[in-house]
Order: C-alpha cells, then structure tokens, then sequence
C-alpha cells in the first residue's frame, strides 16, 4: 500500500499517518519529520533551513525531492509507505512522477480555521520521534514529557498564531494546481484521490479513513 496525506497544517494529517502506517504496517515517512532531523546538526545550512521553516514557508522543492527520494529507496519502503506532507507542490509531484512510484491513494484532509488553530495551540512534539501530543485532545500521562522515553515535549518553533495563517495562506496556494493534479491523475485511472473532512475527533476522522482505504 502507497499513501500519500495532504493537508493543511492542523488538519491532524501527522496523527493520522501514524494510526494508518501502524495499522497497514509501512513506515510513515513524514516530510517535516525528515527536515525536524535535518536542522538538528546545527551547522550554517541547517540554519537555514530551520529559518524558512520558523518563517511558514516551504523549503526548495528539489532539496525535499531529494530527501524524501533517499528515504524511499531504504529497503522498509520496497513494498510500501505513508507520505505524510510530500508532496506539497506540482514541482514536487512531478519529481515523484520521474520516480516512477505506482501510488495508490492520495488522501486530503480539510478543516476549519478554528479547528487548525485550536490543534495547532495545543500541540506539543517529541522531536526525536515525531510523536505528536495536545494539551487537551491527546495529553501525556505527564504534562510536558513524552510516554516512551520520558523526555521533554516541544513546542514546534513555527507553532506560533501569526506563523499559523501565514502556513494556511502558502499551502492554499501551492496546494490548489496539486489537488487539481491528482484529480486528473484520478481521472485517467493513476491514483485513488479522496478527500475528508477532519473537523471530528481523531477516532472518527480515523474511522472514516479507514472507509476511504477499503472502498
Ligand atoms: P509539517 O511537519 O508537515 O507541518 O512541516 C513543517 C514545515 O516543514 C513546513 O511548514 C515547511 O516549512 C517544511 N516542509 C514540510 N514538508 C515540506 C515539503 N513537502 N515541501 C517544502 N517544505 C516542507
């Protein structure tokens, strides 16, 4: 099974990949996950990168293509995988497109502002995992510290109010031609494009991927 989750930041798309690559058993490859590890050798390029994305913009479309292409030739990806937030551009779907990787759903996922805003205030991260908590809808058995490891919870440095509709502003318009691509590449057959509504709780919104997946 290839999946791909598109989606605004706060829709839950990050919550969601980890519940559907446990239960298909692929790995969850999570875009920003990737970069999160990237930035943390602290070195002049690093910087940078950790500027853009403080900032709520994207990073290039060929530096992710490249990442994400490294990952996906690891032997765990062989025989499937969950791309979480690749890709966000029509540059970076035409990368994968040279990859010739047969992908069999692309899933959007949609909310309202007040719903993104609400996630995205309350989430905390821990950043060698990626596990994602919230304050109110999926807190740690310990304010403030993981559940495996004991460790401290972040906050995302970008995870600020004013950073929030800036990344809702970029993704509507670099997301818009991407969205139209898949529905083409359904039309003629190339993938299995759908969309849902992710203003419920992460039970029902899993619930309905799980219909989606099955169809
Ligand atoms: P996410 O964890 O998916 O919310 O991503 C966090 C940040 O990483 C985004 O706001 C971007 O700055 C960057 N990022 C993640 N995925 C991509 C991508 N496919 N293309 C460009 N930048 C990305």
């Amino acid at each position: 099974m290839r999946i791909i989750f598109i989606g605004a930041p706060g829709t839950g798309k990050g919550t969601q990949a980890t519940l559907t690559a446990n239960e298909y058993n692929i790995p969850n490859v999570s875009a920003g996950d990737i970069l999160r590890h990237t930035i943390l050798k602290n070195d002049t390029f690093s910087k940078k990168i950790k500027n853009i994305i403080d900032q709520g913009q994207l990073v290039d479309d060929e530096f992710i293509s490249s990442l994400i292409k490294q990952r996906l030739e690891q032997k765990d990806c062989h025989t499937g995988f969950l791309l979480d937030g690749f890709p966000r551009t029509l540059s970076q779907a035409n990368f994968m497109k040279q990859w010739k990787i047969k992908i069999d759903y692309v899933i959007e996922f949609t909310a309202s502002l007040q719903t993104i805003i609400e996630r995205i205030k309350g989430r905390r991260i821990h950043l060698k995992s990626g596990r994602i908590y919230h304050i109110k809808f999926k807190p740690p058995k310990i304010e403030g510290i993981d559940d495996f490891t004991g460790q401290q919870l972040d906050i995302r440095t970008d995870d600020t109010e004013d950073n929030i509709k800036k990344r809702i502003l970029e993704y509507q318009k670099m997301t818009i031609p991407l969205i139209e691509y898949y529905k083409k590449e359904q039309i003629t057959g190339n993938v299995n494009f759908l969309t849902i509504n992710a203003d419920n709780s992460t039970l029902e919104i899993n619930k309905k991927l799980k219909n989606a997946l099955n169809t």
